[in-house]
């Protein structure tokens, strides 16, 4: 017989917690993208697009990402630097056009997924799956609402706290009003029309632009934790990837920054593509910013030896349950484990009583470890690839 499938029968098919969705972040979310996908394209095909609106686009894009990355992120959340007040307010005003909640609210959330990584506290918790981890965590909302009990140092503030009070409207007159005024100002002067001017800013420097930031930063909390390798740790789910750098402004090194969540660099080795760092650094050359922390490069060795050894350890484990492997390569492997826990602990104590070792020594060492894990890649290792 067949079953009339209803709207209340589906809720239950799926178990949709209705109850719980949060109406607005939901509406904005699915609105904006909606009208990106469907505006955008009839905008390009019937009025075109001219070097204004691609620089307006530019602009408000790289502006809002690098207030997440650099100011929400780096600054206000992990204090991996101090910043004077101009760059303060920057990223406060343009943190706010990205519409993902207020600089106050946004490192709440972010101190606890740092805290509780991969588990049930974890706001954007990966294991509860990739779309959850996306943007499930923001249409649903949790019950009872967590404690902002982590911002304290940001409540004294005030910049932090104006920003808190007044987010929307920020958002909306810097982020939307303002690029849709341009476009038509510049159309004004170039006398073109003001309209198309003016829908242009709206729909590609304001609403299209949110959208792309948004969904940037959301892989942050969903592919960086799936894609990529693990070379500082394989304890949480945070993963380091080159294409998600470019995609994140740099924050796709996340398997490093998980585990030194204080450094001002995502990207720690200099070829590593972290255009964040880079403007720090450069802040810090004309002054607007200072107190940078790096971790040395002793400790950030010995986190990856660290991992190396545990898992060219589990490696063997599997090759000695092997009847058919080869001996000469458990021979080679269990010389090559030999070696590393003997500079590991060499390095151990070095780093222990604060002894600079030689840059030389620490090449040679990074030089052997990587060795390792290139052949426990070539050899299919799950973490590595
Ligand atoms: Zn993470
Ligand atoms: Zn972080």
């Amino acid at each position: 017989m067949l079953r009339r499938v209803t709207f209340t029968t589906l809720i239950s098919m799926y178990r949709i917690p209705f109850d719980r969705v949060n109406w607005t972040t939901s509406a904005f979310l699915i609105g904006t993208a909606v009208i990106a996908v469907i505006g955008v394209p009839i905008y390009l095909i019937r009025v075109g697009i001219d070097a204004f609106q691609i620089a307006m686009f530019a602009f408000f894009l790289i502006a809002t990402m690098m207030s997440i990355t650099l100011g929400y992120h780096r600054l206000f959340s992990h204090l991996s630097f101090k910043a004077k007040k101009p760059v303060k307010l920057f990223t406060l005003v343009f943190g706010a056009c990205a519409f993902e909640n207020s600089c106050l609210d946004w490192v709440s959330d972010h101190r606890r997924h740092h805290k509780h990584v991969d588990h049930d506290d974890d706001p954007y918790d990966i294991s509860k799956g990739f779309l959850w981890a996306h943007i499930g965590w923001l249409i649903f909302k949790l019950r009872p609402e967590p404690p902002m009990d982590n911002v304290n140092d940001l409540r004294k503030d005030p910049l932090v706290m104006w920003q808190h009070r007044y987010v929307h409207w920020i958002g909306l007159v810097v982020g939307i009003i303002i690029p849709t005024a341009l476009g038509a100002a510049w159309n004004a002067w170039q006398g073109g029309n003001v309209w198309h001017g003016a829908l242009g800013g709206f729909l590609l420097a304001g609403i299209a632009r949110i959208v792309v930031a948004q969904h940037c930063t959301f892989f942050i909390n969903s592919l960086c934790h799936t894609i990529g390798r693990q070379p500082y740790s394989t304890g949480h789910s945070a993963r380091d990837s080159a294409i998600m750098a470019f995609l994140t402004f740099g924050e796709g090194y996340h398997n490093y920054h998980h585990e030194f969540q204080h450094d001002y660099r995502n990207g720690v080795k200099p070829w590593q593509w972290d255009p964040t760092k880079w403007t720090i650094w450069l802040l810090s050359k004309i002054g607007l910013v200072e107190g940078l922390r790096r971790v040395p490069e002793g400790r950030i060795l010995l986190a990856e030896m660290r991992e190396a050894r545990a898992r060219a350890e589990r490696h063997l484990e599997r090759l000695e349950a092997m009847p058919a492997a080869s001996s000469a390569a458990r021979e080679a492997l269990a010389n090559a484990v030999e070696k590393l826990t003997a500079n590991y602990h060499e390095l151990e104590k070095a780093v222990a009583d604060r002894v600079e070792l030689s840059r030389n020594v620490l090449r040679q060492w990074q030089h052997e470890t990587r060795a390792i894990m290139r052949e426990l890649q070539r050899r299919g290792d799950p973490a590595t690839v």
